[in-house]
């Protein structure tokens, strides 16, 4: 598999179908065991967390429910640093397990601005899985329960993440190729 292009940017295959498959699996066994006498209720960020909280949702053999919301902060291959909720939580989460599906923490800021309105309506617990952390971008630190990979500090696109509206469809994951 090769280099593609998208929009105006040259990226390269970063990490296959199978070894993500493998991560999600791995997670929906391990939330399988840790709520197996519970009904979790996840809260799936969109846009990006969509392809990552369908895969996930198809191996779990637990009584769970999902519900979304929609937040933006990213314009192009930079985080914007203003976080918009643009479709907002309009499920009852108090006294709930609460689990947030989040497709990658860069900054931190997203989740970090967001976990108050959570908090604030009580839930039961909260834990926080991710698909993928930059551990070195990370400047609003958040207490991250489940991660499948933590990766470099690069712009990846792919299996749902978007490069200015596209590539979300690819079922891999891509890196940016270094100019
Ligand atoms: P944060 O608020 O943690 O900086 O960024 C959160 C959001 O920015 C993520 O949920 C994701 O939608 C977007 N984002 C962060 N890093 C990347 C990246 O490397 N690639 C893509 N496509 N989106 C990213
Ligand atoms: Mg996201
Ligand atoms: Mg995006």
């Amino acid at each position: 598999m090769s280099t593609i292009q998208v929009h105006d940017k040259f990226f390269i295959p970063y990490l296959s179908e199978e070894k993500i498959i493998e991560k999600v699996k791995q997670l929906a066994e391990r939330i399988n065991s840790d709520y197996k006498d519970k009904r979790p209720l996840f809260i799936s960020i969109l846009n990006g967390s969509f392809m990552f909280s369908a895969d996930l949702f198809k191996f779990l053999t637990i009584e769970s429910e999902i519900c979304f919301i929609k937040l933006a902060s990213y314009k192009g291959t930079k985080s914007s640093g203003q976080v918009i909720t643009a479709i907002g939580l309009d499920t009852d989460i108090h006294g709930r397990d609460i689990i947030i599906l989040e497709d990658i923490i860069d900054t931190g800021k997203t989740l970090s601005q967001f976990l108050p309105q959570v908090f604030n309506q009580q839930p039961a617990s909260l834990k926080i899985a991710v698909l993928l952390h930059k551990p070195e971008a990370t400047v609003h630190p958040v207490d991250i329960d489940y991660t499948c990979f933590s990766i470099p500090n690069k712009f990846v696109l792919g299996y749902g993440l978007d490069y200015n509206g596209l590539g979300r469809n690819l079922s891999q994951l891509y890196q940016l190729k270094e100019e």
